[in-house]
């Protein structure tokens, strides 16, 4: 058996802040800038929970203040006890006004994040207001957003609080200082804002689902495939952050739901899947990509070419045409970054084999590992696993098409300029 010690224990943030610091005064290179983590604390342990009252007045918020408990309405268990009611009373209990705010469903009981949902909780934050999100990545993306924009609107106030009491290990992305939420219809990772403090009590992520914390691993796995995508976007100059093919094939999953008339699988569980379709197509282009054989020309096609494409795409799963436009907005400004970094291109297939492939290589895992950790785990492995099960075709879609919905370049991007077909 091996035990993996994270360098960083993400529930000692003084520790966090002083390694980044230390990282900062160390470097050599003038352009190097590690952003602050605006995160208090993070609280992990078995029984966590009850610090909740603790951590909202050492983020200055005075016992009797009133609070927003976001939630959803999916019922939520810690034990045998009522998670929801538990958290209300608890916080009452401490002195505190607690007015629960309940996110409503669409027809298939979904929650989805999107800006009305986050207005409803933007209209709810009054100064000295704390928030707190108590549930998994939706309530949290909404209740972040809510609080970002508030802050946003509000520059004279000090910071409001969010507190993010997560009731799952279903993404990653608690502690992001970004939101994912729909606009018209297209999945879009905005710039939002920290929590000032983390809740992750043992107790209720063990409650969660099985199916969740599935999910979760599935969302971890991103970075086997993720890594590739972030340097092949720098050695092109193009734009790199975050994630990458696996996780545009899960927003196209996402926004092509409605028009196939089901409801949403897991995000984790869904990108779970497309990392395995993403380690494959790395290890075929790894294998075969041969410079020698590119035709440069041939790989910068006409703009009006590719929007007519982009539309006719788009407009099969949303006729009114709103999310081809908000997809070719995005995408337009990749396509104008591709034509100018032509040069970048031409340097990358000369130093394919001297440089590029070895690194590539070393970022990117085989689909082998990724299929042998989820099948280990008991996560869906392909998208007749997932839950509703999604169609081959629509899988495929997914897969051929997620490049095309935003800024930041892909292999998926590569693949489609060289004419590949995946
Ligand atoms: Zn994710």
């Amino acid at each position: 058996m091996t035990t993996t010690t994270f360098p960083i224990d993400p529930g000692d943030m003084p520790a966090l802040k002083r390694w980044l610091a230390a990282q900062e005064s160390g470097s050599e290179n003038i352009h190097s800038h590690l952003h602050p983590v605006e995160i208090d604390e993070i609280l992990i342990g078995p029984d966590v929970l009850r610090q909740l009252p603790g951590a909202l007045q050492r983020a200055g918020i005075d016992l009797g203040s009133p609070l927003v408990l976001v939630m959803d309405e999916t019922p939520m268990l810690r034990g045998r006890d009522d998670l929801k009611l538990l958290v209300q009373s608890l916080l009452n209990n401490a002195g505190y006004h607690v007015r629960p705010l309940w996110l409503a469903g669409d027809h298939h009981g979904l929650v989805h994040a999107d800006f009305e949902q986050v207005q409803r909780v933007q209209a709810a934050i009054t100064p000295q207001t704390a928030l707190i999100a108590l549930g998994s990545g939706t309530v949290t993306d909404i209740t972040k957003h809510a609080a970002y924009l508030y802050d946003l609107a509000h520059p004279g106030q000090a910071r409001s609080v969010y507190i993010c009491c997560q009731t799952a290990n279903s993404v990653t992305a608690f502690s992001a200082n970004m939101a994912v939420l729909l606009k018209d219809g297209v999945k879009r990772t905005l710039p939002s804002r920290y929590p000032t403090a983390i809740i992750s009590d043992l107790g209720v992520l063990a409650s969660a689902p099985k199916a969740m914390t599935l999910a979760g691993l599935g969302d971890c796995c991103a970075r086997f495939v993720a890594y590739g995508d972030w340097y092949l976007a720098s050695a092109l100059g193009m734009v790199a952050p975050i994630s990458g093919t696996e996780h545009v094939t899960s927003h196209v999953l996402d926004m092509i739901a409605d028009h196939y008339r089901r409801g949403l699988a897991l995000h984790g569980a869904q990108v779970g899947v497309a990392t395995i379709t993403a380690a494959q197509l790395y290890q075929r282009f790894l294998a075969t990509f041969d410079p020698r054989a590119v035709d440069i020309d041939a790989c910068y096609p006409g703009a009006s070419l590719i929007r007519t494409h982009v539309q006719q795409l788009f407009r099969q799963v949303d006729p009114g045409g709103a999310m081809a436009r908000e997809c070719w907005h995005d995408y337009s400004e990749k396509l104008l970054l591709w034509r100018s970094s032509r040069m970048r291109f031409a340097h990358f297939c000369a130093h394919w084999h001297s440089l590029h492939r070895p690194k590539l290589a070393s970022l990117v895992c085989s689909p082998h590992i990724v299929h042998t950790i989820l099948a280990q785990a008991g996560a869906p492995l392909g998208c007749q696993d997932l839950q509703p099960v999604i169609t081959q075709q629509e899988y495929n879609f997914a897969v051929q098409n997620g490049h095309f919905i935003r800024k930041r370049f892909v292999l998926g991007d590569l693949l489609y300029f060289l004419g590949w077909s995946v």
